[in-house]
This record gives structure tokens, C-alpha cells and sequence, in this order.
């Protein structure tokens, strides 16, 4: 059986600028923008943050990429920062996270691996590192894991032949869907899951705020703190202002001075 004890996030999709087109915006509009921002969704947030003052040209004012945008956090504008979005896919993560991930509702969207279709039978699980680090802890949760996983494969086997029986005119997809949306009921809270996940930049800096605190959980807190860290490459004036501090444990937490924008 495969444990899992670290997550997985791949930066998949990000927001682009057509520059063409904004070059025709600005001309039309007989005016001009200089900015040195270099990636499409600093360079988004940019844009639609000054169509709302038309502050181009001579009323340009700020002239930075990250000067404008730390402004517009810092005047907590929040609603500019939901012009770009990021994709991702997660993987090696709980269902117990990804519980906990989908009530993050305002700006974000959800793909995730349906236990109805896909057979879980060599399924991995993610162990929790309070419980890996203790070897008699780690034998109990293992004992647990491996019964419910053995119990999913005859179940989902069982139900195979019962179904069969029941309902032979039903085409095969469905014959085997029926028998794994029942039979994953004996699954735990530690299988693994993948999710593919969109997030625009107000959306991510609310998660990263909430989940990356201390007192998140420490697995959805790991995947916050991932995911800042790309964040802060790929768009350093949306998320240049966390800061990561280690906890006694060693483990990290992040914090904002601006909160909630
Ligand atoms: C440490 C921690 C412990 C938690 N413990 C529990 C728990 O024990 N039980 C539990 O059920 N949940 C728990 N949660 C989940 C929490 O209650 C939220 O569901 C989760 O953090 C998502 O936050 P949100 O609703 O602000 O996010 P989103 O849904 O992404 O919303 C973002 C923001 O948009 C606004 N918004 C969104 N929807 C609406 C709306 N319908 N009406 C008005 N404004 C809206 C709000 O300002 C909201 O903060 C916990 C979360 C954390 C971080």
C-alpha cells in the first residue's frame, strides 16, 4: 500500500495579456502606459485597476508595476485583484484536505477525482506526520487503513457480481460506477485525492491568510505555503508581502499586514 506524506502543487495555467490589443485600447483612447510589469497578471491587475481612474498618461501617477499594485492592496481594492486567476493541480493531499480546500468559495473553482468513476482499489494514503513520527501510532493507523482499503476491493468486487445480476442490461461505466459510489464508503479520510483547482489573486491571498495561519491544519496549511511560494515567484507585487515564520515545530506559517483586502 503507498503513504503519501507530502503534497504536490504544479502551477498549471496563469493569466496572459494580449498586448496588441491593449496597444489599440491606448491609442484609441489617445493616450499612453508605461509600466515595467512583467507578467500577465501583474500586468492585468495593472490595467483594470487604472481603467477605473483612467490614469494613463499624463495622470499616470505611479509609475512601478509593484508600487500600483502595493497601493491598491494597501487601499485594500481587492476587487482589481480578481482579474487574474492561477490553475493548479494538487495531488498527494487527504480527502480530509480537500474537504476543508472546497469551502473556499468566492472566486475559485473545482475539478476533482471522482471516487465514482475511478476505481480506488490501488489507492495511495496520506499519513499525518504527528501520527508517521510515532511507530506504535503509525502501526495503529496503518492496521486501520489497510482494513478499510481491503474492505473497499471486496466490497467493490461483491458489488461487481450482485450488480451484475440485479441489473445486466446496464451498460458496463454504469454497472461499475454503481458499485464504487457504495463502495467507497469504507474508504477513510487519508486517501488520496487530486484536485485541479482555479483561483483568482484575491481568492488565493484569502486562502493563503486563513490556511497559512498557525492554527490551520498542518496538511492544508503545507499546500497554503506552497502555494504562496509560487505565488511569490509568479506575481511577486500581488504576494510579495507575506512574510513565512517558522514555528517551534519547524513547520511554516504565513502572515499579511494586509488582511482581507
Ligand atoms: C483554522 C480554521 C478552522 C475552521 N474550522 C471550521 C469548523 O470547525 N467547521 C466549519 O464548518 N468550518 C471551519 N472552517 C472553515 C471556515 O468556516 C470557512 O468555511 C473557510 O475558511 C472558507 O472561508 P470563507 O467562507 O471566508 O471563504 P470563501 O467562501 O472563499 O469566501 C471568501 C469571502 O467572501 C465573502 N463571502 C463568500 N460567500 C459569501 C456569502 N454567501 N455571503 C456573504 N459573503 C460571502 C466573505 O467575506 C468570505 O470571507 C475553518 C477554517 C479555518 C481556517
Amino acid at each position: 500500500m503507498k503513504i503519501v506524506t507530502r503534497p504536490r502543487v504544479y502551477l498549471v495555467g496563469r493569466t496572459q495579456v494580449d498586448q496588441e490589443v491593449v496597444r489599440q485600447f491606448l491609442d484609441e483612447e489617445a493616450t499612453t502606459w508605461q509600466t515595467d510589469g512583467e507578467t500577465g497578471s501583474e500586468l492585468l491587475c495593472e490595467l483594470a485597476g487604472r481603467v477605473c481612474y483612467l490614469s494613463f498618461g499624463d495622470k499616470q501617477g505611479r509609475r512601478s508595476n509593484h508600487d500600483y499594485l502595493t497601493n491598491i492592496i494597501a487601499m485594500e481594492h481587492g476587487s482589481v485583484l480578481e482579474h487574474a486567476a492561477w490553475s493548479f493541480i494538487v495531488t498527494g493531499v487527504s480527502r480530509s484536505f480537500s474537504h476543508e480546500l472546497i469551502r473556499h468559495r468566492a472566486g475559485w473553482a473545482y475539478s476533482q477525482l471522482s471516487q465514482r468513476y475511478v476505481d480506488e482499489s490501488d489507492a495511495a494514503y496520506v499519513e499525518p506526520d504527528i501520527i508517521a513520527a510515532n511507530p506504535e501510532l503509525h502501526d495503529i493507523w496503518l492496521q486501520a487503513v489497510e482494513m478499510s482499503h481491503g474492505a473497499y476491493v471486496r466490497l467493490a468486487q461483491g458489488l461487481s457480481e450482485a450488480i451484475k445480476q440485479q441489473y445486466p442490461a446496464l451498460p458496463i461505466r454504469d454497472k461499475r460506477k454503481k458499485a464504487r459510489e457504495a463502495a467507497r464508503s469504507v474508504l477513510p479520510n487519508a486517501t488520496e485525492t487530486k484536485i485541479f483547482m482555479t483561483a483568482n489573486a484575491r481568492a488565493l491571498r484569502h486562502f493563503v491568510e486563513y490556511r497559512g495561519a498557525p492554527d490551520a491544519e498542518p496538511e492544508i496549511r503545507r499546500v497554503a505555503l506552497a502555494v504562496l511560494q509560487i505565488m511569490r515567484v509568479e506575481a511577486p507585487a500581488l504576494f510579495g508581502d507575506y512574510d513565512v515564520e517558522f514555528l517551534s515545530d519547524g513547520s511554516g506559517a504565513a502572515a499579511t499586514p494586509h488582511k482581507k483586502i
